[in-house]
């Protein structure tokens, strides 16, 4: 009877990982190239979106194309029996708050929050940007498609919700298109800051900046590659934490630098096609994006793109010279390859959001010892099956080995030496999903 029931309960555990594969496959599946690309079309439609452009014209400049992503989240909305809260979230700008900001402008962001069954207050976060620009930042009148840079992030980020607005998940999803980016990423310090006032508690930001060209500058063209940034530590860290890194670790293990781990992970197991690469650094070199105001929060944010970028495609006047035809124009952009990115976040989104919540802090021992010791803080909530102790060799880049010890608060790792390796934990739902890694923040003896 007894062997039974083993047997029951292991088959039933089985169909339940497997309900939760094909859930992450249909997600998947759902992504729909042609929806994406009608979509880049209609945002590249819009003349210019330029922060500072025209916003009272019903069919030009940036007043047109919020109107036209606040009623296309409003339309999702009434296909999932209201599930969203659609909203602007705006802060004015004063003319001169840096060069580029020519005069005073009101910048808008469109916020949809699916909110969470369980955890109304805890979100994950997709993002794309509204605005776009030409050669001259603070030229708002001309042409300024901006296809890729970053219609493909937008047209993601409202593709993720007609998809993903058809489950629902224990935690929020919001779903944002920012704006003022290229004037200076004032559209997502202003929700990093709603955020902090509101108390809203982030689990993440996936920030999509140029999800659709495969052709790169270089010459090779990849619609497999795609790039993770995220930077080491938080730049909110306190002296005190930055001097215990020196004896205990975490250079390479920030809350960013987790999230980035989770999306790789996720995708490697799930669309082995993809190819995601992690860059070890908050953004390209020396150039920023909409991610990093809400790092300067204390939250954990990184940014998804291309691999091969196009320099004669972004940022240009529409023009041709010596043969290079310039400009960031509907036909660079490859809508296959903006759906696998899409699918991206979707899958990690709907993972993270299923997910309980991560163990809030981990303690670790074993200094002169056979063995590595833990502690933490269990995770609240129904869904929890228990915990998952990960680690790695010191030079890896990914959390290799892994050990599921039970719904329990301590562990201790026999013959594993401390000083060998880095160490991480992950909460374990009952649906199969998991948390992000959360590194140790504490040290016992
Ligand atoms: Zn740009």
């Amino acid at each position: 009877m007894k062997i039974f029931l083993t047997a029951t309960l292991l088959l039933l555990s089985n169909l339940l990982l497997a309900q939760t594969d094909q859930k992450i496959y249909d997600i998947i599946h759902s992504i729909s190239a042609e929806r994406l690309e009608n979509d880049v079309k209609t945002l590249a439609g819009f003349g210019t979106r330029h922060t500072l452009s025209d916003t009272v014209s019903q069919t030009r400049g940036i007043g047109a194309a919020r109107r036209w992503i606040k009623s296309e989240f409003e339309n999702i909305s009434k296909d999932c029996k209201n599930c969203l809260e659609v909203f602007y979230q705006k802060d004015l700008v004063k003319k001169g708050a840096n060069q580029r900001i020519v005069k005073d402008v009101w910048v808008v962001n469109v916020v949809a929050i699916q909110r969470g069954t369980k955890y109304p207050n805890r979100f994950i976060i997709m993002s794309g940007d509204i605005d776009s620009r030409v050669t001259d930042p603070t030229d708002y009148t001309s042409d300024s498609p901006g296809a890729n840079d970053n219609a493909s992030g937008m047209a993601g980020t409202i593709e993720a919700a007609r998809v993903l607005s058809k489950y629902s998940f224990e935690s929020s999803i919001i779903y944002v298109g920012l704006s003022g980016e290229e004037q200076g990423l004032f559209g997502g310090q202003g929700l990093a800051k709603y955020a902090t006032d509101k108390g809203w508690e982030i689990m993440g930001v996936m920030n999509n900046d140029m999800i659709g060209n495969i052709k790169g500058v270089d010459g090779i063209i990849d619609n497999r590659t795609f790039r993770i940034f995220s930077e080491p530590v938080p730049p909110t860290e306190t002296e005190q934490q930055r001097r215990a890194r020196r004896f205990y670790g975490g250079e390479v293990d920030g809350i960013s630098r987790q999230l980035a781990r989770y999306i790789h992970k996720t995708v490697k197991t799930y669309m082995p096609e993809m190819n995601p690469k992690m860059i070890y650094r908050l953004d390209r070199f020396g150039r920023g994006g909409h991610h990093r105001p809400f790092n300067d929060e204390g939250f954990a944010g990184i940014r998804i793109m291309e691999a091969h970028e196009n320099y004669t495609q972004q940022h240009q006047d529409i023009r041709e010279e010596n043969g290079i035809k310039y400009g960031d124009v509907v036909e660079h952009v490859n809508f296959e390859y903006t759906a696998k990115l899409t699918a991206v976040n979707a899958i990690n989104l709907a993972s993270i959001a299923s997910a309980p919540p991560a163990p809030q802090e981990l303690e670790i021992g074993g200094i002169v010892e056979a063995a590595a010791k833990f502690k933490w803080k269990k995770a609240t909530g129904t869904n929890v099956k228990g915990y998952k102790i990960y680690w790695r060799d010191t030079t890896s880049p990914t959390w290799d080995h892994s050990r599921f010890v039970g719904d329990i608060d301590n562990f201790v790792l026999d013959g594993i030496v401390v000083d060998n390796f880095f160490f991480g934990i992950a909460t374990v739902g009952k649906n199969g999903f998991e948390s992000p890694v959360v590194f140790p923040s504490k040290i016992f003896r």
